[in-house]
C-alpha cells in the first residue's frame, strides 16, 4: 500500500490523509490508555473490535438521521471518515452514576439518574480534560449558542437510540463520550458527530449481572478487556472473524438471559 501522510497520532487512533479531498483514514490501534495516559498497555485485537463496533453504531445512527463522519470501513483496522473541524469539547451523556460523576459528587456507582445528564469537558490532554460549562464554550469561542443547542439535541438523540439498541442485547448504557465537528456543505456550516463510539468511550453493563463490558475493566485492572469487547461485538451480531479464534484468557460473561 502507498505510504500515506500521517496527520495526527492519538492514544487509540492514528489519522492519515484520505484518498480524496475532505476525507481521512482512521487507523484503530490496540493501545489502551487511562488516567491521561499514565496507564498504558497494548491489548491484542482491541483496535479491530472498536473499528467494527464503531462502524456498526455510526451506520445505525446514519439510518435514523444523525449525521456523522463515517463513510465506510476500509479493512479490519481502518475506516474512511469525513474530515471535520473538530470542536474541542468532549460531550458526556450519563444515565447511571459511575466514574468521575461518583467521585465528584460522592455518589454510589450504579445510582439510576432521574434524567439523563449532559456534561461538557474541554479537550486538553495537558489539562486532563477539565469539566466546563456552556458559558466557557461560548466565551472562548469553541462553539456558539446555536451550535451548543444542536450538539445537546444530537447527544440526547444518540443517547435515546443507543439505550434502546443496547437494552435489546442485554446491555445497560451507563454513560458515553462523543465529539462533534463542523463541515461545510453547500456553503452552510453543519455540525456532525465525529470520533468513535465503542467500549473505549462508553460504559456498558450486562443487564442481569452488572458485569462491566467496557474500558473500566482496563482502568480498574479487572482483566478480560478484549473478551468484554468481543462480547459486545458478538451481541451486536458483528463479531469480526479474525478475533473469533479461541482465546485462553478468562471466560468473562455468562449470558444469564
Ligand atoms: P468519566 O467522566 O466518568 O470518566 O467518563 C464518562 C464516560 O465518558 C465514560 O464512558 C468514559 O469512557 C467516557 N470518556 C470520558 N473521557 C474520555 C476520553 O478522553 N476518551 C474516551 N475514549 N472516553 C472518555
Amino acid at each position: 500500500m502507498a505510504r500515506r501522510r500521517q496527520l495526527y497520532e492519538g492514544k487509540a487512533k492514528t489519522l492519515y490523509e484520505g484518498p480524496e479531498q475532505g476525507t481521512l483514514v482512521a487507523y484503530f490501534k490496540d493501545d489502551a490508555t487511562a488516567f491521561n495516559a499514565e496507564k498504558h498497555d497494548v491489548l491484542d485485537g482491541k483496535g479491530v473490535l472498536n473499528n467494527r463496533i464503531s462502524e456498526h453504531i455510526m451506520l445505525s445512527l446514519t439510518k435514523i438521521g444523525i449525521p456523522n463522519h463515517f463513510i465506510r470501513r476500509l479493512n479490519m483496522r481502518e475506516q474512511l471518515i469525513r474530515e471535520v473541524e473538530i470542536i474541542p469539547v468532549e460531550v458526556v451523556v450519563r444515565n447511571i452514576a459511575a466514574g468521575s460523576l461518583c467521585k465528584r459528587l460522592g455518589l454510589e456507582e450504579g445510582l439510576q439518574l432521574q434524567r439523563s445528564i449532559v456534561e461538557f469537558y474541554y479537550k486538553s490532554d495537558e489539562l486532563g480534560d477539565p469539566m466546563i460549562s456552556e458559558e466557557h464554550i461560548t466565551a472562548f469561542g469553541w462553539a456558539n449558542p446555536a451550535e451548543i443547542d444542536e450538539i445537546m439535541s444530537m447527544a440526547l438523540r444518540v443517547n435515546d437510540f443507543l439505550m434502546g439498541l443496547f437494552a435489546g442485547i442485554g446491555i445497560r448504557l451507563v454513560d458515553f463520550k462523543i465529539e462533534f465537528g463542523r463541515v461545510l456543505e453547500d456553503d452552510v456550516m453543519r455540525i456532525i458527530l465525529a470520533d468513535e463510539i465503542s467500549p473505549d468511550s462508553c460504559r456498558f453493563w450486562d443487564i442481569s449481572s452488572n458485569e462491566k463490558l467496557d474500558k473500566d475493566r482496563f482502568r480498574k485492572d479487572m482483566g478480560g478487556v478484549v473478551e468484554a469487547y468481543q462480547e459486545v461485538a458478538k451481541r451486536l451480531g458483528i463479531m469480526p472473524e479474525a478475533t473469533q479464534q479461541k482465546r485462553t484468557g478468562p471466560v468473562l460473561v455468562s449470558d444469564q438471559s
